[in-house]
């Protein structure tokens, strides 16, 4: 359809001139929660919730499909009351304040725009609303059209303009109001694959141009990932972790995020000993089921309970097996274990490799530049030995 037309969008070339100070928002402002809680009946959505947002910074609320995100962004924006804590926006306590009142913007999940008006007045609507004069408004509403590319598009209605257009749209329509902080609910999951990349890219820009403070819920990892100076990952209505993503991809803190962000591999055991490793944490041995002792570093926790640690596929070196390397590890520079290769997958400049462990059956992942896979001369069903140093290797403890 109008595709052609989106990749000629003024938003996605460097040279798109600032917002001129008419067109900037309210200065940014924090967000926080705290203690808050949810219940619809006998369900609890979210459970004692603290978290702080800084003023300007793009913030994504991570995981899996009803953990709360929704919920903790509807309490944030007034759609949704909490049942008790504080929300705080800046300083103030919103609590008693309905949506309007906030300062605050939402872009849903379907854009909501209205069909039957075109897509100037879509955007004049909010500031219809605010009772903005007749001239401002017409100025504002220009501008903003102009900034995300759609000044072209202003007497058209939504059905005329493609999916990507009438994101804009929703985005330009909440932000001519000049909130202080964007909500954006799933903004992009009505979009297919190409144009939601795209489109990410857009918003962090528009983000950035504005300093404005984005709050955005989603349960796509790479999105998060490419968005966000910080990301909270939730699970069932708790917080797991909040990060940048990188701290999130080097430590996640849990199993449970290490396995949600993907491609991680996680090994069960039982703590067996520790010993100080520097910067306040632990070298703590693992009795792994089946595979034998692997090193870790983390905060050790009681030797006999229940663990876990975790290593990236993209930091295993892969060998050739040689008879020794059969052998469990025993020293604390390098895990070693024997695999082998179920499937490569060659992705480009990344060849992704398969393996099982030969103890335990486990699945693997390890990922490698092809140029250095190649070298290998590996092939599938080929038994290998994997390695890696402790150091890479994070002590999960629940
Ligand atoms: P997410 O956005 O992460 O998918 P939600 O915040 O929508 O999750 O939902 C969190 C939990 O609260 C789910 O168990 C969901 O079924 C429940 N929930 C959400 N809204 C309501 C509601 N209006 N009434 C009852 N339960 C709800
Ligand atoms: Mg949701």
């Amino acid at each position: 359809m109008a595709v052609s037309a989106e990749r000629s969008s003024p938003i996605a070339s460097q040279t798109q001139p600032s917002p001129s100070p008419n067109s900037v928002p309210a200065a940014a402002a924090g967000v926080a929660l705290r203690s808050v809680t949810k219940k619809y009946g006998t369900v609890t959505a979210i459970e004692n919730m603290t978290l702080d947002i800084p003023a300007g910074i793009y913030c994504c609320l991570l995981g899996p499909s009803g953990c709360g995100k929704t919920t903790a962004l509807r309490m944030i924006s007034g759609h949704e009351a909490v049942t008790s804590g504080q929300v705080l926006i800046g300083d103030r306590c919103v609590n008693d304040l309905p949506a309007a009142k906030r300062n605050t913007a939402m872009m849903f999940q379907n854009y909501a725009l209205f069909p039957h008006k075109t897509i100037w007045q879509n955007i004049e609507f909010g500031l219809k609303m605010q009772r903005v004069a007749n001239g401002e408004r017409r100025d504002r509403v220009a501008e903003i059209l102009e900034l995300v590319g759609l000044s072209h598009t202003a007497e058209r209605k939504p059905h005329q303009l493609s999916g990507g257009q009438q994101q804009r749209v929703a985005l330009a329509r909440a932000l001519v109001t000049r909130p202080q902080v964007l909500m954006l609910d799933e903004p992009l999951s009505a979009l297919d694959e190409n144009l939601r990349v795209r489109m990410r890219g857009e918003l962090r820009k528009i983000q950035k141009q504005f300093g404005l403070t984005f709050i955005q819920v989603t349960h796509h990892v790479e999105e998060a990932f490419s968005l966000s100076d910080q990301i909270v990952v939730m699970n069932h209505g708790l917080i797991d972790q909040v990060a940048t993503p990188s701290q999130l991809f080097s430590q996640p803190a849990s199993q449970f995020v290490a396995k949600f962000i993907g491609d991680n591999n996680i090994f069960s055991g039982k703590v067996l000993s520790s010993t100080p490793h520097g910067d306040g944490n632990d070298l703590i041995r693992l009795d792994v089921d089946g595979i034998g002792s692997l090193y870790a570093v983390g905060n050790s926790t009681q030797p006999g309970t229940d663990a876990a640690c975790c290593v990236r596929p993209d930091l295993l070196t892969l060998e050739k097996s040689s008879a020794d390397s059969s052998l469990p590890s025993s020293s604390p520079a390098a895990n070693t274990l024997t695999a082998r290769i179920t499937q490569v997958e060659l992705t480009g400049f990344v060849t992704r490799v398969a393996l099982i462990t030969t103890a335990t059956g486990q699945p693997l992942l390890h990922t490698l530049r092809t140029v250095d896979f190649e070298k290998l001369a590996l092939q599938e069903g080929q038994t290998v030995s994997l390695k890696w140093s402790a150091n890479d290797c994070v002590f999960l403890a629940h």
